[in-house]
């Protein structure tokens, strides 16, 4: 089809549109970034604004028709679990308390086997 200046004389195909609002192609709803507050179905972001470093303002609509709801929601900075390798005394970004700092790894607790002994546990 690549090169072709012009519709080629074959039937259009139809190409149903698709909502992906995650990857994976599964539903979103828990795992949608916004979710609406009024019937938690999940959210296109029709808009977002960068307000500081720390602040980004979104413009939300809900994706479910029989809501509709459109608000304004932000994404606040809330604290750095590892601060990285640049640095930035002017933003003045809090640290996560170490004790709270989340450990993730790529198996889910209800896959591991509790008979095999972990080098990571202690
Ligand atoms: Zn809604």
């Amino acid at each position: 089809m690549s090169g072709e200046g012009h519709l080629a004389p074959r039937p259009m195909i139809s190409a149903p549109l698709q909502m992906r609002l995650r990857s994976g192609g599964k539903p979103a709803k828990d795992s949608a970034f916004i979710t609406c507050p009024k019937c938690e179905e999940p959210c296109f972001i029709r808009r977002s604004e960068r307000i500081t470093e720390k602040v980004k303002h979104l413009e939300a609509h809900c994706t479910n028709t029989g809501c509709g709801h459109t608000f304004a929601a932000q994404v606040v900075f809330v604290h750095s679990y590892s601060p990285g390798l640049i640095d930035r005394p002017d933003l003045d970004l809090p640290v996560c308390p170490r004790d709270q700092v989340p450990h993730v790894t790529a198996r889910r607790a209800e896959e591991e086997d509790p008979a095999q002994i972990s080098m990571f546990s202690g």
